[in-house]
């Protein structure tokens, strides 16, 4: 049986979160003297802590129940939530899957919890048999997934996913920071079938607003709790929640962007393959292109004397560079560059 409870630092489970001016009175109306703001001003006001009118279209647009919604200073912010919430430091352990995004071990180190990286398979799958062992391990927490995966570009098997939501104890987080761009489905269809389900999103790649820091995480309502007792009150500011508001109404201007970055994702693997210089093109599930090289340190020096900046991807990948899909004039500046060397 799922028990949250047991999972939970104790600390966090006895914690009393901070209460706002705005969380003791809840109105809207009235002359406000409970927060110190200065009554001048167009910024003067304290944002609202729980994000409500931006949970309010998320739901809408992603037909997931407010209750169910976490909205927090980017997904990194959320990573560290997670780590702060579950994990007691020098004690518990958390899992991935490498090579995989950077953050879930720079969470790790802060809070000093340790990371077991299992190594992907050759097709940059999961081997679930290489992990069955570890799903019984003593104080692990969490198990960070990340698909689509950066830097690899491709999707989970659905039924690998599914067998460690069923299997593992502890708490499952899939990282869906490209799912936008998948044909595959989000694992949020899950979120009733099982309580140890957390999906991240973000409004960084799809939703063009990456200066806006905004991070979504769905969960239970319990998990969703504890992620807002532990939070920082106003961890998304006013301008912030305005701007992501204003995009998620405007789901023309989305579509229409995700549309012509797929066709242009289409375009430039087409006009990689015609280069003798390119070895291999990683299947891809996200808005970048894992490609191989004969030397990445090489390659990469040399786009960036054309002022091409790629990513370096050798030191996860041997001689691969991550390429994230641009306007067309930037691929074609890409191309032409990748042709100078
Ligand atoms: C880009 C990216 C994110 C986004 O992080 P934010 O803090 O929301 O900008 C999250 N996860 C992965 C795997 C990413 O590549």
């Amino acid at each position: 049986m799922f028990d949250l409870k047991t999972l939970v630092r104790p600390n966090i489970l006895a914690l009393q979160p901070y209460s706002s001016a705005r969380d003791e009175f809840k109105g809207s109306e009235g002359v406000f003297l409970d927060a110190n703001e200065n009554p001048f001003g167009t910024l003067n006001r304290y944002p609202d802590s729980y994000h409500k009118e931006l949970k309010a279209v998320l739901s809408s647009n992603k037909n997931i129940p407010e209750e169910n919604i976490f909205t927090g200073n980017g997904s990194d912010e959320i990573i560290d939530l997670l780590y702060r919430v579950f994990c007691n430091p020098g004690k518990d352990k958390t899992l991935t899957f490498t090579p995989t995004f950077g953050m879930y071990q720079v969470a790790a180190d802060v809070n000093d919890v340790a990371l077991i990286k299992l190594p992907l398979q050759d097709d940059f799958q999961i081997n679930t048999e290489a992990l069955k062992p570890y799903l019984s391990e003593e104080n692990l927490k969490l198990i960070f997934i990340c698909s689509p995966n950066n830097p690899t570009g491709n999707c989970f098997r659905e039924k690998d996913v599914e067998y460690i939501l069923k299997t593992f104890k502890g708490i499952v987080v899939i990282d869906e920071a490209y799912i936008d761009f998948s044909t595959k489905d989000s694992f949020a269809k899950y979120l009733k079938v099982y309580p140890n389900l957390i999906v991240m999103q973000t409004m960084s790649k799809a939703w063009s607003l990456a200066a806006a820091r905004i991070g979504i995480a769905f969960a239970s309502k319990e998990i969703i709790q504890l992620l807002n007792n532990v939070k920082m009150p106003y961890n998304i500011s006013v301008l912030n929640q305005q701007a992501a508001v204003v995009a998620l109404k405007d789901v023309t201007t989305f579509e229409a962007n995700k549309k012509l970055i797929l066709e242009e994702k289409t375009k430039l693997k087409q006009a990689l393959e015609t280069l003798s210089i390119i070895k291999k093109i990683y299947p891809s599930d996200a808005n970048f292109w894992l490609v191989e090289v004969e030397d990445a340190n090489s390659v990469y020096e040399k786009l960036v004397a054309q002022k091409v900046i790629t990513r370096n991807r050798n030191s996860l990948v041997k001689n691969s560079i991550r390429i994230t899909v641009g306007t067309s004039a930037e691929n074609e500046k890409l191309i032409k560059a990748l042709k100078n060397i």
